[in-house]
């Protein structure tokens, strides 16, 4: 009897060992679905899983959408190489979200394009918000192995107006996507909010 329930124990452990490597697995799973490898920011299929639930909430909050673009950043690939790049992104990247509220998110929606989105904040906070991840961009002094002087870049940022339900939410981007573009014939490193355009852009 002694040996019946002693093999019996080492088969609970053993079963209670493979369930938590499983739980764990799982986790590590939807982590790398859910979030870009190169910035550990959310990455599309993350983005869209968030939005829906902060969405399907009966009170949800309505969110800003701030579409984030760097400025030449070609030009670094070019003049760097394609590892010096990745590097200044991953950079960007960290500044951005070192300036993004808890309550906020930020992802990674494209190769150098990010966007953040800003819950329950009126025009004013929206764009102090872009002003002061613009200006962190523009301090950074990333160091490249081989460069003898650091590397500086800008980024442009397009405003939307604020997206209260999942049905608005690609109107909403385009929005801050014609923003982001006004932004960047206007000269780059700037704010530009869809409500400053013309009603035929808005
Ligand atoms: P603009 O100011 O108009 O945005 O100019 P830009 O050069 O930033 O824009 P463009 O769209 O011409 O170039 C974006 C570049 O970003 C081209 C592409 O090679 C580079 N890129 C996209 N994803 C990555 C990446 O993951 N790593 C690196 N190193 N480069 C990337
Ligand atoms: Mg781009
Ligand atoms: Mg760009």
């Amino acid at each position: 009897l002694f040996y019946g329930y002693a093999s019996l124990a080492a088969v609970m452990r053993a079963l209670n060992l493979v369930l938590l490597v499983f739980v764990r697995l799982n986790s590590q799973l939807i982590e790398v679905a859910s979030r870009d490898a190169l910035t550990r920011l959310l990455n599309r299929n993350g983005l869209d899983e968030l939005v829906m639930r902060h969405f399907a909430a009966r009170d949800a909050r309505p969110i800003t959408l701030l579409q984030i673009d760097i400025d030449h950043f070609k030009r670094i690939n070019d003049s760097y190489g394609h590892a010096a790049g990745d590097r200044v992104l991953r950079e960007v990247a960290a500044s951005l979200a070192a300036h993004v509220r808890a309550s906020d998110f930020i992802a990674r929606v494209g190769g150098e394009e990010f966007l953040v989105g800003c819950v329950a904040a009126d025009d004013g906070v929206a764009r102090a918000l872009a002003e002061r991840l613009l200006a962190g961009v523009r301090k950074l002094d990333v160091r490249l192995p081989g460069a003898k002087l650091p590397v500086h870049c800008t980024v442009s940022i397009g405003i939307s107006r604020r997206c209260g339900d999942l049905t608005a939410w690609e109107r909403c981007w385009a929005e801050a996507d014609r923003a982001l573009y006004a932004a960047k014939a206007a000269g780059r490193d700037r704010v530009v909010s869809v409500n400053s355009l013309g009603a035929d852009l808005r």
